[in-house]
């Protein structure tokens, strides 16, 4: 599903945030990816989305070079990676069905009936459907971020990108928002989540694929015993 070939990143000034990096993951993998503040892990899902650019290197999703991709294919390459991001990006003033329908909606996905049973499925896969007419300020940090992962499953992308989705929750609540990626691995989607919260990830025996400065340095699975799932 994804691979990266000596991957590397050089920011404008000189700063080498990705450092010859080499992975690959299959399709129904879900894999952490861990290191400091700092170690290039939001970089990494960022070029994956080509929302920046390689410096070197190649990164192939699904079949697809990320690399040489034209600007007019990037939406649709877009549209096959959810993304869930810290602070869950949700508008405001826009209601929880709206703000899940908006991939949707940008699609071009005009039929009624169709976007209204989608939205649902994605809500009801994270527990919320009794909250379609709710504002997010309505709701707690735990609900906004699952309105945030409905938003980012609504099209079935195969492929799902996490940056520190549970950054700004307490842990009980960041087990839920595991286990509800979990569920969707189960399902057959790919799923990278971008995590430093050790604690969590170790309740988990899933990959564990480890950044240092930009470089690599560990991808390993840990022992079964070590979990509580
Ligand atoms: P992490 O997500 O692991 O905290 P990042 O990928 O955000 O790490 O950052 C990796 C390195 O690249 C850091 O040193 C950061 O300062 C630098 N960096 C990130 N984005 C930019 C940018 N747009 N311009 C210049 N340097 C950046």
């Amino acid at each position: 599903m994804l691979t990266l070939n000596n991957v590397s990143k050089r920011y404008p000034g000189g700063h080498e945030a990705l450092k010859a990096v080499n992975l690959q993951i299959d399709q129904g993998e879900m894999v952490f990816l861990t290191g400091h503040s700092g170690a290039g892990k939001s970089t990494l899902l960022k070029l994956i989305t080509r929302l920046e650019k390689v410096s070197g290197g190649q990164i192939m999703v699904d079949g697809r070079n990320v690399s040489r991709m034209s600007e007019r294919d990037i939406p649709r390459h877009r549209r096959r990676i959810g993304v869930i991001f810290q602070d869950n990006r949700l508008l405001p003033d826009r209601t929880v069905f709206d703000n899940v329908a908006l991939p949707l909606v940008i699609d071009g996905c005009h039929r009624h009936r169709e976007l209204q049973r989608m939205v649902r499925a994605a809500l009801d896969k994270v527990g919320l459907l009794n909250r379609e007419r709710s504002y997010p300020t309505s709701l707690s940090g735990g609900e906004q971020q699952r309105v945030g992962i409905a938003r980012a499953v609504v099209n079935k992308p195969p492929l799902l990108l996490a940056d520190e989705p549970t950054g700004n929750l307490d842990p009980d609540l960041s087990r839920d928002i595991f286990d509800l990626f979990l569920s969707f691995q189960q399902v057959g989607v790919t799923v990278l989540i971008a995590s430093h919260d050790l604690e969590l990830l170790t309740s988990f025996n899933r990959r564990r694929l480890k950044l240092e400065h930009g470089n690599l340095i560990s991808d390993f699975v840990p022992d079964a015993q070590e979990s509580s799932e």
